[in-house]
């Protein structure tokens, strides 16, 4: 599989969308693997920080804030 930006092999694959991209256009975004709830009923997240992002794609499963929803 080759680099969706450039063409060259790629060294990874988006976590997203599965797009694969180069060393050097590599980007990262947290992305949350599983979510928990605690004996506190607290919500609480498996995140990992520098997951492989593609730079391209836009990833919608993880929440977002929705400031207009006020
Ligand atoms: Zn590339
Ligand atoms: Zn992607």
């Amino acid at each position: 599989m080759n680099c969706i930006h450039c063409d060259r092999p790629a060294h990874s694959v988006c976590r997203f969308c599965g797009r694969a991209v180069c060393r050097e256009h590599i980007q990262t975004l947290p992305h949350i693997e599983a979510l928990y709830q605690n004996e506190k009923g607290v919500q609480t997240a498996l995140v990992v920080a520098d997951a492989v992002y593609c730079g391209l794609c836009h990833p919608k499963e993880d929440p977002v804030e929705l400031p207009q929803l006020k």
